[in-house]
């Protein structure tokens, strides 16, 4: 089946006389007959559901459809974008670990990594996404567990060359982690260049309509944990937890994501609610209709606003001269990777702000990918309290916007744009 057949009837089988949408199981327990078959729940002995902070059969259903259109064996939906992040570093390190991440990333995995996985004992080293293999390989350490990166960085919209840096880490003997929320397994399949475990904040075009917050986990399950068995002595090694349990042992390739339910939703939570689940489908069940019409619109933008004089700069790697298009028509289907781009107003921060107080279509939000058109001028929001000198530091112009292009008919966004340009 392709990815477009996944998106409507991936996960979900029902069968004679059952319901055609994916039932919300919104029931915290589960009833069984026996003190036994309940214990053998409790030892992962028996498959099944006994309390939803673990696992919810509404939610599964849902990451089995995300599994099915990464092409991977397992996944697992989380409450947030961020938990789902977390979780997938802490399901393979602790304190004294090491990673290595690309320095392109979403600022609030930035944070998650620099500052509170550090308090916690964890070591990030962050590199250049577009320095050369053997510059990557310097950053690994003999305690170092995985290395991880976006497909398509939020918001500096930097792509990741997959396949090299899964070389760099494969060589060295750990996985690659692949945060793939912008362009969605529809417009790119990072298990398919070598990522071994992919994230999603399922926020953002997944759900599609702002409509709730929730992230994803999937395990391509070509990762050979049991090659390195101290160093994935957590997968591998016997879990006093759960009686000397091995994950590896008991679960195959299941392994990770197994792990990651029976141990870290059991400990920390982050379940989503089985209703936002529900809504996650509804979301999925348009991705693939969506998401093109989102990266071809936005296309469609980048062009004009380029011949715009009132314009400083463009930043979008669907344009044909943008030093990542190749990297885009290598690992992407269509040569356009998101509805996601960021531009600068001649005249820097001022201007830039008067030019998005006079926008009338598109609104002013923190939220991006989603069917409503929007702006966002970190300098001014999500970046406020630093100085313009700070500013160019973390790689961020004064002038910067970030745009959203939402599912709104193009000409409209252009003509809105034109107007709030010819105010300034
Ligand atoms: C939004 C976002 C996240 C975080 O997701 P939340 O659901 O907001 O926690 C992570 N990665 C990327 C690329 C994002 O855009």
């Amino acid at each position: 089946m392709t990815v477009d057949t996944l998106c409507v009837q991936g996960g979900w089988q029902p069968k004679k006389g059952e319901p055609r949408q994916v039932p919300v199981y919104s029931s915290t327990t589960f009833r069984y007959e026996t003190s036994e078959q309940m214990a053998d729940l409790f030892d992962l002995k028996a498959p099944g559901y006994f309390y939803t902070r673990l696992a919810n059969p509404t939610n599964d259903q849902v990451a089995k459809k995300i599994a099915a259109l990464e092409g991977g064996v397992a996944a697992i939906l989380t409450s947030s974008g961020q938990a789902a992040s977390t979780f997938a570093v802490l399901n393979l390190c602790q304190a004294g670990d090491h990673v290595v991440s690309s320095a392109q990333i979403y600022g609030g995995t930035f944070n998650l990594f620099a500052v509170s996985l550090k308090k916690l004992g964890i070591d990030f080293t962050f590199v250049d996404p577009d320095a050369s293999p053997a510059e990557i390989a310097k950053a690994l350490r003999p305690n170092t567990k995985c290395v991880f990166g976006e497909t398509v960085a939020n918001p500096s919209g930097v792509v990741l060359d997959i396949a090299k840096f899964a070389k760099v880490a494969h060589k060295f003997g750990v996985p690659l982690i692949v945060d793939n929320t912008f362009p969605t397994p529809v417009l790119c399949r990072p298990f398919e260049f070598g990522a071994d475990i992919v994230t999603h904040a399922t926020t953002k075009y997944m759900d599609g309509h702002s409509s709730q917050v929730g992230g994803c986990i999937v395990d391509s399950g070509n990762f050979d944990w049991s090659k390195y068995p101290e160093r994935f002595a957590g997968l591998v090694a016997p879990d006093e937890s759960y009686h000397g349990l091995s994950y590896v042992k008991a679960f195959g390739k299941q392994a990770y994501i197994v792990k990651a339910t029976a141990h870290l939703m059991r400990d920390f939570g982050s379940i989503p609610s089985p209703f936002n689940a529900f809504l996650l489908n509804l979301g999925l069940e348009s991705l693939h209709v969506r998401i093109r019409r989102h990266a071809e619109s936005a296309l469609t933008v980048a062009k004009w606003l380029k011949k715009q004089p009132k314009v400083a700069w463009v930043n979008f790697a669907g344009l044909p001269d943008s030093p990542y298009h190749k990297l885009v028509k290598k690992q992407f289907n269509g040569t356009s990777p998101c509805g996601v781009m960021t531009f600068g107003i001649k005249g820097g921060r001022a201007k830039s702000i008067k030019f998005m107080d006079a926008l009338k279509v598109i609104g002013i939000v923190t939220h991006v990918a989603d069917a409503w058109s929007c702006v966002l001028h970190p300098a001014s929001h999500t970046h406020r309290q630093l100085t313009d000198a700070q500013l160019k530091a973390a790689g961020i112009p004064p002038d910067l916007i970030r745009l959203s292009v939402g599912l709104e008919d193009p000409q409209d966004l252009i003509a809105d744009l034109k107007q709030a340009l010819a105010k300034i």
